[in-house]
């Protein structure tokens, strides 16, 4: 009986989830079973199911944070029966959301960071259907007012993520997606011209690209629809989809301009759950002031004791991504950010130098200016394998790392992308590297597995 059996007591060989009746065949898949299990033979055996799960530490295709403390565990725990949307019940959660709505837009450089409007939510993607939501509202009303029609609304983008097509969808608006130029990495201002027009509910701009991991340029943005609102009256807004670029810029290039420094820029949202460094399950939208987000988007709920607006499309979500939203945000504070942000940078960028050194790669984008990330393609359109084959190589050693085509008009070409995030080092970028290498070097010699001369022994 092993050791840590002992300590239970009365323990058994039943306290073996493998030798209890449960592990005796497949566990249930598609019928409720009909009685109740052993709590901890069932986590076993589900616990063991999960290792077939990849591993999320060597997980680089994925922008969410794969890192966390001991103290956001302590707190998720604390927060576990907390239901973010019974602000009545649970007032503090409450406000702690509140207080991060307000370090965010002061970090963004809201003029009036202390009275702006704004929320958390599942993620980025609900806050950008919100976002998108109150553009139209105000397009909508400003057509109203002008007695215009008001059928058909679109929105103008680069290379989105697919929330924004959703966004389109779901709630009946164009997306005018403008193609890529051929050696562009996301939208440029001077193709703005051809794709605004009066029913325009706004620009989508992406600070972090999720195809090339660039910044698309907003001041840049911004001065371009400066300029058409001059010579034309069209007063088009900007929502910046900050999902990623949202807690890097800040810390690392505070001089950039893309926030609400920029006058055009309406909203912004942010995914926590990136590099924000909260656990998954929560974004943030703020608006620029309160006036931008329109009075008729908003409910009062009143039956859960007490008036409280809210502006969600979910309704219950638990409160511990919040809390622990808030504790990342005081433990770090902006010299923790900026350190943790730049020793991901350091990272891509010492990746990207080796990627380069290899020889079959053309960087996309090398690490430098934008998101901790490296993407390239292969230089030679056909050196006898593809990159979607080098990813399934590379799978082999547990890395995942995805390959594929850019949006149109760069279809042809076919990307891979390197995300590095908090908990991602030198030492395991080097290793990767060195796979990278080694899995090049089987490719090149037609891709079967290595000889192994020791395997019958
Ligand atoms: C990840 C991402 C989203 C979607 O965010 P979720 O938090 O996963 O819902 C939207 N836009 C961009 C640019 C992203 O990188």
């Amino acid at each position: 009986m092993a050791l840590h059996k002992v300590t239970r007591g009365e323990a058994t060989l039943h306290d073996d989830a493998y030798t209890t009746p449960l592990s005796e065949r497949p566990l249930p898949k598609y019928r409720l079973p009909d009685s109740p299990a052993d709590p901890r033979a069932v986590y076993d055996l589900v616990s063991s199911e999960l290792l077939l799960d990849g591993n999320a530490a060597q997980n680089l295709a994925t922008f969410c944070t794969t890192w966390s403390d001991e103290e956001t565990h302590r707190l998720m725990d604390l927060c576990l029966g907390k239901n973010m949307i019974d602000k009545d019940e649970y007032p503090q959660t409450a406000a702690i959301e509140s207080r991060c709505v307000h370090m965010l837009a002061d970090l963004w450089n809201s003029p009036e960071g202390a009275g702006t409007m704004g929320c958390s939510t599942t993620g980025s993607s609900e806050a950008a259907m919100l976002g998108g939501l109150a553009l139209k509202w105000r397009w909508r009303r400003r057509r109203q007012e002008d007695g215009k029609p008001t059928d058909r609304p679109n929105l103008v983008c680069g290379p989105v993520q697919v929330c924004w097509e959703k966004f389109a969808r779901y709630f009946d608006v164009e997306l005018r997606q403008v193609p890529l130029e051929r050696d562009a990495t996301g939208l440029r201002p001077h193709q703005l011209r051809d794709y605004v027009d009066e029913n325009t509910i706004g620009v989508v701009a992406i600070l972090g690209v999720t195809y090339t991991c660039d910044f698309e340029p907003v001041a840049d943005l911004a001065e371009e629809l400066d300029a058409i609102h001059a010579e034309t009256g069209l007063d088009v807004p900007i929502h910046v989809d900050a999902a990623s670029g949202g807690f890097v810029a800040p810390f690392v290039q505070p001089d950039l301009l893309w926030d609400f420094r920029l006058e055009r820029v309406a909203s912004i949202n942010t995914s926590g759950h990136k590099y924000g460094l909260a656990p998954l399950g929560v974004g943030w939208v703020v608006w620029r002031s309160a006036d931008l987000l329109p009075k008729d988007l908003i409910f009062d709920v009143s039956y859960l004791g007490g008036e409280m607006p809210t502006f969600a499309l979910n309704f219950s979500r638990p409160g511990g991504e919040i809390v622990a939203q808030y504790y990342t945000m005081l433990r770090l504070g902006r010299e923790g950010y900026r350190r943790v942000q730049q020793a991901c940078l350091d990272t891509a960028r010492s990746l990207a130098d080796q990627i380069a050194k290899m020889g079959p790669f053309e960087l996309l984008y090398d690490g430098e200016g934008a998101l901790p990330a490296v993407s390239y393609t292969l230089a030679d359109p056909d050196p006898g394998f593809t990159l979607y084959d080098l990813s399934e190589q590379l799978r082999t050693r547990g890395w995942q790392v995805p390959s594929y085509p850019l949006p149109p008009d760069r279809q042809e070409t076919v990307v891979q992308r390197v995300l590095i995030r908090h908990g991602i080092g030198r030492d395991e970028a080097a290793l990767l590297a060195e796979d990278i290498r080694r899995c090049l070097d089987r490719l090149h010699r037609g891709g079967g597995a290595e000889p192994r001369p020791g395997f019958h022994h």
